[in-house]
């Protein structure tokens, strides 16, 4: 187990008249490799989790392990705590600074000390990682397209080589084609570099092809953590704290309502109608005895 959180609960403004519960007693596990979706209602707590999980927030109550050690502890080095749990803000773009983009994914690793040719491994691996070629490395960062201004700084975050990514809403802001294009990029990056993956959203329609669990937040509190199948059989309680669950869960709910016998792991519209046919043709064939 990577990253255990425990029994954590945080409350802003404690002791003030705006004192505000914001978790409330979480557990959560991150495993080593795994791909999470991390869902809630605005305002439900989803960054003031995460900013636990890079310790940039200390908990009310509770406690965070990372491989079995306390990141509380005294002798626990949080520098490089930072290093291996890689946070990339909601428009993580607001952040590039450098004069150009070779420059600026470079920070990281200069930072932590790295020789000057490991700086430049590190950079250019993190820059193939997110699928900009070296006639990008010159470019100044703020020319670029929205899309690749974020790339840019997410392979900031790489450059450092960390075994868990978190990321605050790595879609927000950008077109359709451009959401999918990240997505499919994170996705690629966990599966190749075997970096797991805490992807933050409030959408489920958007994420959920992509992650093998889904936690899901509520005022504070973690109401499910299951497969994204076992998650959206709540359909209706998860309408109730303001979530709608894909339009291919609906659709499967209506069909399986009628006789039919849909699996709640079917993402793509394509697998779904596949799979109505054969149901359908199975069934008539039966009919016919
Ligand atoms: P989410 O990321 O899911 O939108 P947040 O973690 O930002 O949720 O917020 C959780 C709760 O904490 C909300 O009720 C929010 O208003 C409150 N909150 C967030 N930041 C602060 C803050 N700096 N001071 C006081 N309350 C805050």
């Amino acid at each position: 187990m990577s990253l255990s959180v425990q029994n954590l609960s945080y409350i802003y403004a404690k002791g003030t008249p705006y004192e505000k519960k914001a978790l409330d007693e979480i557990d959560l596990e991150v495993k080593d490799g795994e791909f999470l979706g991390l869902i809630g209602h605005t305002g439900s707590g989803k960054s003031t989790l995460i900013q636990h999980l890079n310790a940039l927030l200390k908990p009310t109550t509770g406690s965070i392990f990372f491989h079995g050690q306390s990141i509380y502890e005294k002798s626990f080095d949080l520098n490089q705590f930072r290093q291996k749990v890689g946070l990339v803000f909601q428009y993580p773009e607001h952040q590039l600074f450098e004069e150009n983009v070779f420059l600026d994914v470079s920070f990281g690793p200069k930072n932590m000390g790295l020789s000057e040719k490991e700086v430049k491994e590190r950079a250019r691996y993190a820059l193939d990682l997110v699928g900009l070629d070296p006639s990008f490395d010159r470019r100044s960062p703020f020319l670029l397209s929205g899309g690749q201004k974020r790339r840019v700084a997410i392979a900031g975050v790489l450059a450092m080589k960390p075994e868990i990514l978190i990321l605050d809403e790595p879609t927000a802001g950008l077109d359709p084609r451009g959401k999918t294009e990240i997505l499919d990029q994170i996705l690629t990056l966990h599966k190749t570099e075997k970096i797991s993956v805490v992807l933050v959203s409030h959408s489920m329609e958007e994420i959920a092809k992509y992650v093998d669990r889904l936690v899901v937040l509520s005022k504070g509190k973690k109401r499910y953590d299951a497969s994204p199948a076992e998650v959206f059989a709540h359909r209706q309680e998860l309408e109730e704290i303001g979530l709608l669950v894909p339009q291919m869960i609906y659709i499967a709910e209506k069909l399986n309502q009628r006789g039919f016998c849909l699996s709640y792991d079917l993402h793509e519209p394509k697998d779904l109608a596949e799979e109505i046919v054969r149901q359908w043709k199975a069934a008539a064939q039966k009919e016919r005895g």
